[in-house]
C-alpha cells in the first residue's frame, strides 16, 4: 500500500467539499451516477471498436446499494474502469483547464464561491460533502489486476492492488456520522435515493438500479423479506423526445449532466431532421462563459451520438470554433459506430448538418429577448465575433446579431442596424476606432473632428475586433472605415483645396524635415484641438494590429 499526496489544486477543491459550501448535498449522487454513465458509454464504444478486447459489455448498468448499519452507500458500475495510473491521474489531480483561474477567483470573492464552483463542476470530489471516507475499487476493462483507492479527503490518499476487483468501478461512501440523525441527509433511505435519482438522473440512458427490500406475506401469513435490484430511472434519451414529452427541469438536469455547469442554460434548442439523413439535436446556450473560453485548450461542447450510442465529446466537426461554448448532443441515425474524427471532417452529410446547426444557433440568438440577448453578448460576444473572420457564409447573420459600444451611448451597445439608422446625411461609412479601452479611444486625437461634427464612431476594444474590422467589407452596403486610417475628410473638397494652397510652403517644409519618419504631411480637417496627429495609409495596418503582429514576431 502506498500513501500519496493530492496535487495542491485538488487539495484546495477538496477542502471546499469537506467543509461543504453547498446547501444542497444531494448532488453528490448525480455526479457519481454521471461518472458511471460516462464509464458505461466508454466501455460500450470500446467493445464496438475493438472486438478483440476482452471487455464485458453484457448487462451494462449502474447499481446503488445502501447499508443502514454500516452507514455506507455504494455506487457501482461495470463500465470502462481505471488503471492504477489513471486513478492517480484522474482522481488525485485536476487536469481541467481553468482550475488555476477558478481557484484565483475563489480566493478573491468569498461570497459567491458556490456560483463560481458551480460553473466549474466538482465531480467526484462532491463525495466528500457526505462522506468522511471514500473507497474506490476499480478494474479497467480488458486488464487483469484492479486498484483500490481510499481517502478521507484531507491531504493524502492510499492506493493498493485489488486483484479480485470486477470490471468497472465501485465507489463506497462512508457517510458522515454527524448526518446520521438528520433525515434530510439520510442517504441510506430507499425513498431518499429514489427521489434523488428521479430528480437528477432520470434521463441517464443506462439502468440505475437500486437495491430494495421486498416484504411478502404468504397465504399462511408468514412474511418473507427478499432484496432485489429495481431500475429507478426511465432511461429515455431526452433528445429523442418531443418538447412536450419532457419538462423544463429535465432539460436543465440533462444540461448539467453534459456541461458540468450547475447554472441553468440561457436557451435550449431542439432540432429533429427526418429524411435521407436523419438526426436529432439538443443544444444549449449557457448563461455563463466557461473560464477557459479564450484558452488554447478550450474544447467544443457538442457530443456526437450514433443511434443513441455515445461516440465522442468535443465534436469539432459539428460546431465551428467561434460557437465552441454551445453545449449539447447530436444523435445521427445513419453513421457508422466506427466513425472517426477524420472521417467526420470530410463527410458531406456532416457538413450539411453542421451548416444547419450553425444557422439554427444564430437564428436562436437573433430571436432572444432583450435581456437574454444582453447576457449572451456580454458572455460570448467576443467569441462570436471570431466568426466574422472565419465563417464567410454566415458573416451577414453574425453582423446582424452583433452589438458594439459606440459614441452614441456611454452604456448601451448598438446594433449595426441602429447605427446605420442614425447615420447623418451624406455619411457613407460606418466609422470605428479600435484600441485597448473605451477611454483611450474616446480621448484619441482621431476622434476630435468626428465628435465635433456629431458623427457616431464604434468603439472596438476586443482583441478580435482588429481582425474582423479590417477584413469585413461592409454591412448593409456601408463600408467599415477606421478613423485612424487614410484620408477621412469631413470638410468639402473645395474647402480643403483652398486651405492646402494657403499652407503649401509649410507642408513642403514639414514633409522634407520629417521625411525619414513619415510619408507625407498633409492638411486635415479631422482635428479640432490637437495640432497634429499621425495616421496610417488606407491600406496600412491599424496601430493595434501592427502592435499585435510585432508582438507575434512578424
Ligand atoms: P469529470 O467527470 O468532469 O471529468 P470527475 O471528478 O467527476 O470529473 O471525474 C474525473 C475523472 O475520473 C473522469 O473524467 C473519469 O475519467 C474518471 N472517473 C470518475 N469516475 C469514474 C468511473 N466510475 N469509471 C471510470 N472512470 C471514472
Ligand atoms: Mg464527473
Amino acid at each position: 500500500m502506498e500513501t500519496l499526496e493530492f496535487q495542491a489544486e485538488a487539495r484546495q477543491l477538496l477542502q471546499l467539499m469537506v467543509h461543504s459550501i453547498y446547501s444542497n448535498k444531494d448532488i453528490f449522487l448525480r455526479e457519481l451516477i454521471s461518472n458511471a454513465s460516462d464509464a458505461l458509454d466508454k466501455v460500450r464504444l470500446a467493445g464496438f471498436q475493438d472486438k478483440e478486447l476482452a471487455v464485458d459489455t453484457d448487462d451494462l448498468r449502474i447499481e446503488l446499494e445502501a447499508d443502514k448499519d454500516a452507514r455506507t452507500l455504494t455506487v457501482r458500475d461495470n463500465g470502462i474502469g481505471m488503471s492504477r495510473a489513471e486513478v492517480v491521474d484522474l482522481i488525485g489531480t485536476i487536469a481541467k483547464s481553468g482550475t488555476a483561474e477558478l481557484l484565483r477567483k475563489l480566493k478573491e470573492s468569498k461570497e459567491n464561491s458556490a456560483d463560481l464552483i458551480g460553473q466549474f463542476g466538482v465531480g467526484f470530489y462532491a463525495s466528500f460533502m457526505v462522506a468522511d471516507k471514500v473507497t474506490l475499487v476499480t478494474r479497467k476493462a480488458g486488464e487483469t489486476g484492479g486498484t483500490k483507492w481510499e481517502s478521507a479527503g484531507e491531504g493524502t490518499y492510499t492506493i493498493e492492488a485489488a486483484d479480485d476487483a470486477p470490471q468497472g468501478t465501485s465507489v463506497i461512501l462512508h457517510l458522515k456520522p454527524e448526518d446520521a440523525e438528520d433525515h434530510l441527509f439520510d442517504y441510506t433511505a430507499e425513498y431518499k435515493l429514489r427521489e434523488i435519482i428521479r430528480r437528477y438522473s432520470d434521463f441517464i440512458t443506462w439502468p440505475v438500479r437500486l437495491k430494495v427490500e421486498k416484504t411478502e406475506k404468504s397465504e399462511e401469513g408468514e412474511t418473507t423479506t427478499t432484496t432485489e435490484f429495481e431500475t429507478v430511472n426511465s432511461m429515455k434519451a431526452l433528445w429523442a423526445r418531443s418538447k412536450d414529452e419532457a419538462t423544463e427541469e429535465e432539460y436543465k438536469e440533462f444540461y448539467r449532466h453534459i456541461s458540468h455547469d450547475w447554472t441553468d442554460p440561457l436557451e435550449i434548442i431542439q432540432m429533429q431532421a427526418e429524411g435521407t439523413f436523419e438526426y436529432q439535436a439538443l443544444l444549449f446556450i449557457p448563461a455563463h462563459a466557461p473560464l477557459d473560453l479564450f484558452m488554447r485548450e478550450s474544447k467544443r461542447g457538442v457530443q456526437l451520438y450514433v443511434k443513441r450510442v455515445f461516440i465522442m465529446d468535443d465534436c469539432e466537426a459539428l460546431m465551428p470554433e467561434y460557437l465552441r461554448f454551445v453545449k449539447g448532443v447530436v444523435d445521427a441515425q445513419d453513421l457508422s459506430l466506427n466513425v472517426s474524427r477524420e472521417i467526420l471532417q470530410q463527410d458531406r452529410q456532416i457538413q450539411l448538418m453542421r451548416r444547419r446547426l450553425v444557422k439554427k444557433v444564430l437564428s436562436t440568438v437573433k430571436a432572444l429577448d432583450a435581456e437574454k440577448y444582453r447576457t449572451f453578448w456580454q458572455e460570448f460576444g467576443a467569441a462570436v465575433k471570431e466568426g466574422l473572420v472565419n465563417d464567410f457564409d454566415n458573416r451577414d447573420a453574425i453582423l446582424e446579431i452583433s452589438a458594439f459600444a459606440s459614441t452614441n451611448s456611454a452604456d448601451e451597445l448598438t446594433s449595426l442596424k441602429d447605427y446605420v439608422g442614425r447615420m447623418k446625411d451624406g455619411q457613407e461609412h460606418i466609422y470605428y476606432l479600435t484600441g485597448a479601452s473605451r477611454s483611450i479611444i474616446e480621448n484619441s486625437p482621431h476622434m476630435e473632428a468626428f465628435k465635433a461634427k456629431g458623427y457616431e464612431v464604434l468603439i472596438l476594444t476586443d482583441a478580435v475586433d482588429e481582425m474582423w474590422a479590417s477584413s469585413v467589407p461592409e454591412f448593409d452596403g456601408k463600408q467599415f472605415q477606421s478613423i485612424a486610417k487614410g484620408q477621412v475628410d469631413l470638410d468639402s473638397d473645395a474647402d480643403t483645396a483652398a486651405k492646402s494652397e494657403e499652407f503649401a510652403d509649410l507642408l513642403t517644409w514639414m514633409t522634407e524635415a520629417l521625411k525619414d519618419t513619415v510619408k507625407e504631411v498633409r492638411l486635415s480637417s479631422r482635428l479640432t484641438t490637437s495640432p497634429a496627429c499621425i495616421v496610417g495609409d488606407a491600406n496600412d495596418l491599424t496601430p493595434t494590429l501592427e502592435k499585435m503582429y510585432r508582438a507575434m514576431g512578424q
